[in-house]
């Protein structure tokens, strides 16, 4: 059944980036999928609508929930910030404030990768928060702000 849910998930992010105006193949790319795969998920093919449904409730889950679950399903940094990114509902904006001891604890948590150390302070890239919270939950200094800005897909 994963494997059947992650198809769900790469459907759903396949349509929506197909949605933003991207090629099938650049969709493939991003995923890493054949060409062909991606043209079948898009005509309905390889996928049953159970797997698809399941998916869409993956989805809706807290920021933290679908972000964690999908890193557990895919095992790949890269593939789950991008599919988590794409079918987020919400926009986020983060914040570091000059509390912050460089300890990197955040930038260790944040399975989206949005976190970097920049001369012993935290830099956070909003374009790809999901708002999790994890890296304002594990912060010592409470330096990290979240704000929900917008909603999204
Ligand atoms: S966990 Fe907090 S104190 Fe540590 S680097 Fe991140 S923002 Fe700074
Ligand atoms: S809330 Fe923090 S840990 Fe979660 S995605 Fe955003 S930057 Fe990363």
């Amino acid at each position: 059944m994963p494997k059947h849910i992650v198809s769900g998930l790469k459907y759903l992010t396949a349509v929506e980036l197909i949605r933003k105006g991207l090629s099938q193949k650049e969709v493939a790319k991003i995923l890493e999928m054949d060409r062909s795969t991606v043209s079948h998920y898009l005509n309905g093919r390889n996928l049953s609508w159970n797997s698809i449904e399941v998916a869409e409730i993956i989805t809706k889950f807290c920021p933290k929930d679908f972000l964690t679950l999908t890193y557990a399903l895919l095992n790949n940094s890269e593939k789950t910030r991008i599919i988590v990114k794409t079918c987020s509902k919400g926009n986020y904006q983060a914040k570091v404030e000059e509390t912050c001891i460089g300890c990197g604890l955040c930038a260790d948590t944040c399975l989206m990768n949005a976190i970097v150390l920049d001369d012993l302070k935290a830099q956070i890239d909003s374009n790809w928060c999901c708002g999790c919270l994890m890296c304002r939950d594990v912060c010592p200094t409470n330096s990290i702000k979240i704000l929900e800005v917008e909603d999204g897909c």
